[in-house]
């Protein structure tokens, strides 16, 4: 023992010194001594606050000194300390001398004295109060020392004696936050106990009864303890006690016992009989009720949300409204891979029922009577997901195929030995737009498959542009063209009501005035722009005009009954109705649609006015959760009516989404302006809800509706942080104002009572879906509406793009349009290459134009992810436009772009997969020519430009992002792996190019979404399949990448509050160019090393100790929310407990404390 040296002459030192000698005795026999020197001490700590510190103090051993007298010595005036002690941070110094378990053995000492001093044992339990939240391990200590059975006699034989009673119970309110002491103080009957102290209201004791809750509370975290208390009857018991307490605290001064009652129900709900027992005994309507009547008190909020929480965990499952959860399509497989998703999906015996699991979820309810010391074990999932694997993040750069096999990818590439001799092609191409032009493949080579050459910019022949010409051949390569026949007479195939609303009144543009009747008839027809061809459906939508009362239009009704459509052509320069209609034609579906959606057919234009993210309601999803509670409380008020299936058409407001991309499978009707949502699967599969897009018409102006989505399955969504839904309105449209516009009010995303399947969740049991809930107030009678997740972009809509881009190329663009293959459904992935003509037939032009570096992109693997698109037309209207900018990039580089990886599942409205029923972006290491042609052949033509040696400089493909805000980038890099993984702390010398981060770092520095912060360059096990991981370690690019953007919107920048629009994604495309001609600039330098030090400059003079974000991108967002959006049933402490209730003393503070800290 350190000795305590009175350097200061302190008489406080100099009596710590004697008693610390008198302790160094063998035994300390002058008791009487000891007393009087502590004694000393004490009076000049309580006199003095030098003293106090000198003896308190961390770096001193007088702690020690004094504990160890009081051990031997047993001092009744020990009670004294507790006055000193009980002052604030000098507790801590206190645990940490040892005194926890001094007073431990005080207690069991006096415990031995019949009958125990009384006085003593509240002096003990009043100071062991203090101590224990201070002390982690209070609990284990407490029971090895047999402290625990103490307490509990002291509570049973002083059950009226509230003075001793009140720290008695305090005491074990933290014993119990041990779940072994929980458990063997359960067995003890100390709960049953605690019943005879807490009873009906009254305005004695409050205090006593809050801690004897507390503590009851803590006990039932235990699910032993739980299920005890369930059997015998104690759920109802509760219940009542609650109601009595609501009932008669109407000054709302105890509101902590009122909650205290509530935690207890919240701990036994969360095993499965007490849900029961709580169901049995009414608890949803007496918690439904009382929680009605706290509302309008603000202050009584924590006593709404945990009657929520009860009330959520307890309401009973429910099965969706489908007979099968499979998309309502099925699609054949050429073959079908045994073991893969759509072989497993149609494997189930019929007679499965895959929408809900048979018998409710069987949870564990056995507990293990261990302690888990170890409370960090969560902290290591976080990095379970980095390779580690140094071979594997090694790129290999080997191809794996040998170069016959990718010979035939050549001919995508014939820029590559152009040579330009041919003297027609300058002399067509400067006549432009006058007929198609064709570049020449490359030199007529024997493998050149006719249809593959392409390009062309006719403006009077749409179709020609956009499709290559026909071919029967059938190579992997070899596409059927898009149908052209179909096509003949454009404008005749589309009838739609004429405009002018007084000779023909069309129902979008009719005076509210019009009667009912008309509204009746004429809503149908708006609901659709039909395909002429679909000839059956004549006479119900595809007969707009004739409907409308356009007398005698019929099917000719040619100009006369075409719709007045708003007037674009200045602000969509690549929008044309007609010409998109043509494209549709097209375009196949798996479910065969026949009509047009018509922002589609309109075209979008942003609106000019800027749409901040939404503020939340206070209290906006406790609103929606307790109307979905009263479905169950209100049974008679629901009409549960189906309004919407694919297969049977409707009344009531009416839905469709029978349109490409469209996406919802059935609307119920539950209230008279609510309706539930159910959206279908990516066809061949059982899951992945979230993209929606549908058309509502037959509204009613001046009333709210609510729309559930209720079959959504990410646990967290931003719609949660200010995203709003989409909505474009038709009649606003006929009005001069075509756009898409962020829309909805009281807008959340929670948990619902609708079970998920086991068989859709991987075999989990128990899950249940979210809900997405959004109102709308409608501005017109009569309108046709259209919501989506986000701003659509179909396929046929790319084919248009594609087309008015052709239509403005100038002669100095070197533009050529091949078709790289065919999808699965039948449609054509197209492949751009864009680059500047040669500046003359000279052989050193000749020489550049071959030479430049290729730039590899690619969007839209994921059909949900719309916003891809709208980045990557902005980069193709960029990389087409006349800037000078624009001219440097094409002379700069040659571009490959796939704009669309995934056609099939954007026309199908699928969210993630092709019609495989894959996600085609984890399929790149291994991708199947038959089953993933589009990322089979895009793969293939990566590996043949490595295998000639021409890798691309940067190869990105376009995402976005559900669940983060701005934009951002994921690349690959080595070293910032191995830092993350720490695999060991050798490899932390590993040389590693920083190039990777230079274009990011350039377009966080020009691009106002882009956020470096938020980019990775992490390498995931989980994604070793996508196209940035396999192109990184497989093609040899150090500059792979998967670039995000926002669904939602941004949180810094320019755009920092603002919901993201389609001129901000289509802006971020083109700073993506610009960002890469200054990489050019960069990278132009032969110098290698000089390259670098350019490199690092632009990184930043940090980039040693650069930090990185590792993010994973499936991640939640980490804003701290005060909701519970998830309310799992095991959620403790899930709510912050404030301080608001002016009658419950200052231990309140200290055991809420506990609760959060004391885990030992
Ligand atoms: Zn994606």
């Amino acid at each position: 023992m350190s000795s305590v040296k009175p350097l200061n002459n302190s008489r406080v030192l100099m009596l710590l010194g004697q008693l610390e000698r008198m302790n160094g005795e063998v035994m300390l026999k002058d008791v009487e001594t000891a007393r009087q020197v502590t004694a000393k001490i004490l009076h000049l700590i309580q006199t003095q606050e030098k003293s106090g510190k000198e003896v308190m103090s961390k770096g001193s051993s007088g702690m020690e000194v004094i504990l160890s007298s009081l051990e031997v010595t047993l001092l009744i005036q020990f009670y004294s300390w507790f006055s000193v002690i009980g002052r604030g941070r000098r507790v801590g110094v206190f645990v940490s001398k040892g005194g926890t378990g001094v007073l431990f053995q005080i207690l069991i000492s006096a415990s031995n004295e019949l009958p125990p001093s009384e006085e003593l044992m509240l002096q003990l339990h009043s100071l062991l109060a203090k101590v224990g939240p201070k002390d982690r391990k209070f609990g284990v200590k407490a029971r090895l020392s047999g402290a625990l059975n103490i307490t509990v006699n002291v509570i049973k034989h002083n059950l009226q004696n509230t003075k001793l009673l009140l720290p008695c119970l305090q005491v074990l309110r933290v014993y119990s936050t041990n779940s072994v002491n929980a458990i063997s103080l359960g067995k003890c009957g100390v709960m049953e106990l605690i019943f005879k102290i807490v009873g009906p209201y009254s305005k004695k004791n409050t205090s006593l009864f809050k801690i004897a809750l507390d503590a009851l509370g803590a006990l039932l975290k235990s699910k032993t303890n739980a299920r005890r208390l369930v059997d015998s009857g104690h759920v109802s018991v509760l219940l009542t006690l609650y109601l009595d307490w609501h009932r008669n605290d109407t000054r709302h001064r105890c509101v902590l016992i009122r909650k205290g009652l509530l935690v207890c129900l919240r701990n036994i709900t969360n095993i499965k009989l007490g849900r029961k027992a709580f169901l049995e005994a009414d608890g949803m309507r007496i918690l439904y009720n009382s929680s009605n009547e706290c509302l309008p008190v603000r202050t009584l909020d924590p006593l709404v949300n945990t009657s929520s929480l009860v009330m959520r965990k307890c309401f009973p499952k429910n099965r969706l409204p489908l007979h099968t959860i499979k998309s309502a399509f099925h699609f054949q497989l050429p073959h079908v891979p045994p073991g893969g998703p759509v072989a497993q999906l149609y494997s189930q015996p019929s007679g499965v029922d895959d929408v809900a699991d048979e018998s409710d979820n069987e949870e564990p309810e056995a507990e293990t009577d261990t302690e888990n010391d170890e409370d960090d074990k969560d902290q290591c999932n976080l990095n379970d997901d980095i390779e580690t694997d140094l071979n594997k993040l090694h790129p290999k750069r080997t191809i794996g195929r040998p170069f016959e096999e990718l010979k035939i990818y050549q001919k995508f590439f014939s820029e590559l030995s152009e040579d330009f001799q041919v003297t027609h092609l300058f002399s067509s191409l400067s006549a432009r737009f006058t007929q198609p032009v064709v570049v020449p493949a490359a030199q007529e080579s024997p493998k050149q498959i006719p249809g593959s050459e392409v390009i062309c910019n006719s403006v009077k022949e749409h179709q020609s542009l956009a499709s290559p010409s026909p071919t029967g051949s059938q190579t992997p390569l070899d596409l059927n063209s898009i149908d052209l026949s179909k096509g003949k007479d454009k404008k005749e195939d589309v009838s739609i009501p004429a405009a002018d609303g007084h000779s023909a009144p069309p129902p979008f543009c009719s005076s509210p005035s019009q009667g009912p009747l008309i509204e009746q008839e004429l809503s149908h027809p708006l609901e659709c722009v039909s395909l002429e061809d679909k000839g059956s459906q004549n006479t119900e939508a595809g007969n707009v005009g004739s409907e409308c009362g356009s007398d005698g239009a019929e099917d000719e009704g040619g100009e006369g009954a075409v719709l007045e459509v708003p007037d674009t052509a200045q602000l969509l320069p690549l929008h044309d109705p007609d010409l998109y209609v043509e494209m549709v034609k097209g375009t196949q579906s798996v479910p065969h649609y026949a009509e047009v959606a018509y922002p589609d057919y309109f075209g979008h234009v942003p609106p000019v006015f800027k749409e901040p993210l939404l503020e939340r309601v206070h209290g906006v999803q406790r609103s929606k959760i307790f109307q979905d509670i009263e479905r169950l409380i209100h049974p008679n008020d629901i009409l549960d009516k189906v309004v919407y299936d694919i297969a049977h058409p409707s009344e009531s407001l009416k839905f469709n989404s029978q349109f490409e991309s469209g996406n919802l499978r059935k609307a119920v009707q539950v209230r008279k302006y609510e309706y539930d949502l159910v959206l279908n699967a990516d066809i061949n599969s059982n899951h992945y809800h979230q993209w929606f897009y549908f058309e509502v018409s037959g509204m009613r102006v001046g009333v709210t509706y609510r729309f559930n989505i209720i079959n959504c399955e990410k646990s967290n969504s931003q719609f949660n942080y200010g995203m709003q839904v989409l909505m474009y309105s038709v009649q606003e449209a006929i009005g001069g104002r075509p756009c898409w516009v962020r829309t909805g009010t009281d807008i959340c995303y929670y948990k619902n009572h609708f079970a998920r399947s086991s068989i859709a969740t991987g075999g989990q049991k128990g899950k249940s879906y979210y809900t997405l809930t959004f109102s709308i107030n409608f501005s017109h009678k009569d309108d046709v509406c259209y919501f989506a997740y986000h701003y659509p972009y179909t396929y046929s809509t790319l084919k248009m793009h594609l087309s008015k881009l052709e239509a403005m190329r100038t002669p100095q663009i070197y533009l050529r349009h091949d078709v790289l293959c065919e999808t699965l459904g039948g449609n054509t992935c197209p492949l751009l290459t864009i680059t500047a003509m040669p500046e003359s037939k000279s052989s050193d032009h000749i020489c550049q134009f071959r030479n430049r570096p290729l730039i590899f992109l690619s969007a839209r693997v994921h059909p949900g992810e719309t916003n891809a698109s709208w980045v990557m037309k902005g980069t193709l209207e960029f990389l087409m436009g006349t800037s000078p900018l624009a001219v440097s990039l094409r002379e700069a580089y040659i571009f490959k772009i796939v704009p669309m990886l995934n056609p099939d599942g954007v026309i199908n409205g699928n969210h993630r997969c092709s019609l495989s029923g894959e996600d085609l972006n984890r399929q790149w290491q291994n991708p199947n020519p038959e089953l993933h042609p589009t990322i089979y052949h895009t793969k293939s033509l990566l590996q043949y430009l490595a295998y000639i040696q021409r890798a691309p400089l940067v190869f990105c493909d376009y995402h976005g992002h559900s669940r983060k805000k701005n934009v951002f980038m994921y690349g690959c890099s080595v070293k910032e792996t191995v830092w993350q993984s720490n695999i060991s702390a050798t490899s932390s010398d590993l040389q590693e190019d920083l190039g990777y981060r230079t274009l990011p770092k350039i377009l966080s520095q020009i691009a106002p979404a882009f956020s470096m912060a938020s980019s990775s360059f992490v390498v995931e096990r989980s994604k070793e399949s996508t196209a940035r991981v396999v192109v990184w370690r497989e093609i040899g690019v150090k500059r792979s990448y998967t670039m995000e953007s926002t669904l939602c919107g941004c949180d810094q920048g320019k755009y920092k509050g603002l919901q993201i629009g389609t001129r901000e994604l289509e802006e971020m495309g083109a700073q993506f160019c610009v960002a890469l001609l200054r990489l050019k600039r960069l990278t132009g330098n032969r110098n290698h090393q000089h390259l670098l030090d350019l490199e690092t400059d632009i990184i930043g003079t940090h980039s040693n100790s650069c930090t990185t974000t590792y993010v994973l991108e499936e991640d939640e967002p980490s804003f701290l929310e005060e909701i519970d959006y998830s309310a799992e049933s095991n959620d403790d402490d899930a709510e912050p407990e404030s301080d608001f209730c002016a009658d419950v003393q200052e231990n309140f503070d200290q055991l809420s404390d506990s609760e959060n800290n004391h885990r030992d």
